[in-house]
């Protein structure tokens, strides 16, 4: 589908019955290819009238398990299993998930910070602007997997934002907990504008997003938990028949519904140095105590630097690296929600 001012181009049409594998061609001109292009892979299966879906995974390209899940279900999914539309993009950041890094190498912007887009942008730019006005209009309901990257890992959960419409509210939280992940989490981002979510959440739409695991790995337990969620999305919407696979089916403990209400919630390093978590993920910090504390790798005789919790809390997030600079987001708190 074409979409004005946009150089994308694809044989995918959205519209058309059955399965298609193709790919979205970004052009991109460079030293060693002057009418080069870059080849984004979507898997598009339709059948009849139904609800649409879209997953998308490699936002950043150094988290695996959405990527792989993604892949394995458009290996997996065909036109006769399912009665709608889903609409599959592993690598919605061909580029970096090739690098293996979490910012695009070809303009260093983060995918998740340049929605909506801009045609004539750079090429993350133009990526999101397409799927901003050729996809995102298709869709009852977006859910991007992510996990903590390099950087960051976490207690895997899915997660959404404070909603103010009461059916939006009611609709996205009953998708987020049919998802089935350890934690069903409602979140206040710390990221800042340009994110895919407020794109989705503006046009009424439903968006989880998924945070799985992290650490540049790809944890087994936390692909099963992304695997599992997306098959019970796609249970949840009708678009295939069967039973949710529910966490207690499975012998595990029920979803816990938890919120990381606001930016008291997240530790940031005072300092650079190395970083010391006094935690585990899934322990609790009391308000007061220190989450963890910043060695200083040039002033040995000096007493490292304390991070205390601001609020109480379950450690969900915890910085991967231990050499940690200023500024770097240490661990994430989330508090059980009530009722
Ligand atoms: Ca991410």
């Amino acid at each position: 589908m074409a979409v004005e001012d946009s150089p994308i181009t694809t044989t995918i049409d959205f519209e058309k019955e059955g399965k298609q594998d193709s790919y979205l061609r970004v052009p991109h001109s460079h030293n060693t290819s002057a009418w080069g292009s870059i080849f984004i892979p979507v898997t598009v299966i339709k059948n009849g009238q139904g609800k649409t879906v879209l997953f998308t995974g490699g936002v950043h390209g150094d988290e695996y398990e959405g990527p792989v899940a993604l892949m394995k279900l458009a290996r997996e999914l065909n036109a006769n299993d399912i009665r709608g539309r889903v609409i599959i993009i592993p690598g919605l950041n061909q580029p970096a998930l090739l690098a293996g890094q979490r910012l695009s190498p070809v303009d260093s912007k983060d995918m998740n910070r340049v929605f909506p887009g801009d045609p004539r942008g750079t090429l993350s730019q133009v990526i999101a602007h397409y799927v901003r006005h050729a996809i995102l209009p298709l869709c009852d309901a977006v859910v991007d997997l992510h996990s903590g990257g390099y950087s960051l890992n976490f207690l895997p959960y899915i997660s959404m934002h404070y909603l103010e419409d009461p059916e939006q509210l009611q609709a996205t939280l009953a998708a987020m907990e049919a998802f089935q992940a350890p934690v069903s989490m409602i979140i206040q981002e710390i990221g800042g504008q340009g994110l895919i979510d407020y794109e989705v959440e503006n046009m009424g739409k439903i968006f989880l997003c998924a945070e799985m695991a992290g650490g540049g790995m790809l944890s087994p337990r936390a692909l099963k938990i992304a695997q599992t969620g997306v098959r019970n999305l796609l249970v949840h919407f009708e678009i295939i028949e069967g039973e949710l696979v529910t966490r207690e089916g499975q012998g595990l403990p029920a979803p816990r519904r938890m919120e990381i209400p606001g930016l008291d919630y997240y530790c940031i390093a005072p300092a650079a140095g190395i970083y010391e978590s006094f935690f585990e993920l899934g322990e609790w910090v009391e308000a007061g105590q220190s989450a963890g504390q910043i060695h200083f790798l040039t002033e040995l005789h000096r007493e490292p630097v304390p991070i205390i919790a601001r609020r109480s809390g379950q450690v969900i997030t915890l910085r991967a690296p231990g050499r940690t600079e200023t500024g770097d987001c240490v661990a994430v708190l989330g508090r059980e929600v009530e009722g």
